[in-house]
C-alpha cells in the first residue's frame, strides 16, 4: 500500500476527518536513520501525528512537531506540510526496551517533557504552542495539545500494528473534528469509538480509509481526496552554502585556512554535503563583494 492521507466530510454532522497511513515512511526511516525497535515505534507515531496536524494547515503553512523528553528517546522531530511531505529525525536512535510495543513506547518518553508544535508560515513568522507531557502515549499528549491550542473538539487516534514478524506492520492516524456548528456529541462518540478499540480492529481487518473513519464515527461519510503521502528532504548544495555564510567572510575565511573544506551532513536525509577550500574562497570573497557594494547593505 502507498502511504497516503485520506480527508473525509461529514455533511450532515458537520464533522471532518483525517486518516494518514505512513506505514512504508514508517520502515524506510528505520533503515534510514538505523532506529532500534521503540525509537522506530516511537518515530512510526511522530510520523502519522505530523502528518495529521500538517493536513490540516493551510496551503505553504508547514509544521515542525518536536518532542523534547525526559526518557532516553530524548525527542523526536517531523516537519510536514499540507501536501503530505514529511521529513525528522529521532534525537535517541537506539531506544529498544522490552515488553509490549506500546509500553515501551511510554517508558521512552519518560515522564517529562513537551510536546510542541510550530505553525511555520510562508512568510516565515511562525507560532509556537506546547503541551506537558506526562506519561502517556504520544497520542495522548497531541490530544491535549488539540484541546488546549485548537479548541476544537477533537477525536484523535494514533496506531502502530504489527503483521507477522514486521513490528511497523501498519502504521496509521485518524482525526475527526467538529466543524463550526457541527455536532459535538458525534466527536464524544467517536472518542469512545477509538477508546473501545475500533480503529486499531478496523486497521487489522484491511479496511480502506473510509471503512476506518465509519468504524470509529459511524455511516454517512463521503471521501473528499486522496493524497500521497512521502518522506522528502528540501536539502541542497545552495542551502549548505547559505547556511555555511552565517559564520561570515571572516569565519569562512578560517574555515578554508584550517580545516580546508566544510563537511555538512543533512539530519533528516543523511546527504552529505563537501564544500572544498576553492568553494569557500570563492563564498568569502562573493561575502565581501556584497558587503562592498552600496545599496545592498541592508
Ligand atoms: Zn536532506
Amino acid at each position: 500500500m502507498i502511504d497516503r492521507l485520506s480527508r473525509a466530510l461529514h455533511p450532515t454532522r458537520g464533522l471532518r476527518a483525517l486518516v494518514v497511513q505512513v506505514g512504508d515512511i514508517a520502515r524506510m526511516t528505520r533503515l534510514l536513520h538505523g532506529l532500534a525497535p521503540t525509537s522506530a515505534q516511537l518515530f512510526g507515531e511522530g510520523l502519522a501525528a505530523a502528518a495529521l496536524v500538517g493536513a490540516l494547515q493551510k496551503d505553504e503553512e508547514r509544521i515542525n512537531l518536536q518532542l523534547e523528553c525526559a526518557g532516553p528517546l530524548r525527542g523526536l522531530f517531523v516537519d510536514a506540510d499540507p501536501a503530505g511531505n514529511l521529513r525528522g529525525y529521532v534525537r535517541g536512535a537506539d531506544v529498544g526496551l522490552p515488553g509490549e510495543a506500546s509500553a515501551a513506547a511510554i517508558a521512552a518518553m519518560g515522564g517529562g517533557g513537551f510536546l510542541s508544535v510550530l505553525r511555520v508560515r510562508a512568510n516565515g513568522t511562525f507560532y509556537r504552542s506546547s503541551v506537558e507531557l506526562r506519561r502517556e502515549r504520544l497520542c495522548g499528549a497531541l490530544r491535549r495539545w488539540f484541546t488546549a491550542s485548537e479548541q476544537v473538539e477533537t477525536a484523535l487516534e494514533l496506531e502502530v500494528l504489527p503483521r507477522g514478524d514486521e513490528p511497523l506492520g501498519q502504521v496509521a492516524g485518524l482525526l475527526v473534528q467538529r466543524l463550526p456548528d457541527g455536532d459535538a456529541a458525534a466527536v464524544a462518540a467517536a472518542r469512545q469509538a477509538i477508546d473501545a478499540g475500533a480503529f486499531g480492529e478496523a486497521l487489522e481487518r484491511g479496511s480502506p480509509a473510509l471503512g476506518l473513519v465509519q468504524a470509529v464515527a459511524g455511516d454517512g461519510w463521503e471521501l473528499l481526496a486522496e493524497q500521497e503521502v512521502a518522506y522528502r528532504c528540501g536539502c541542497s548544495l545552495d542551502r549548505v552554502r547559505n547556511a555555511v555564510t552565517a559564520l561570515g567572510a571572516d569565519g569562512v575565511a578560517d574555515l578554508a585556512a584550517t580545516v580546508g573544506r566544510a563537511e555538512v551532513d543533512c539530519e533528516f536525509c543523511h546527504a552529505h554535503y563537501v564544500l572544498e577550500a576553492d568553494e569557500l574562497r570563492e563564498l568569502e570573497r562573493r561575502m565581501r563583494q556584497a558587503r562592498q557594494e552600496p545599496g545592498r547593505a541592508t
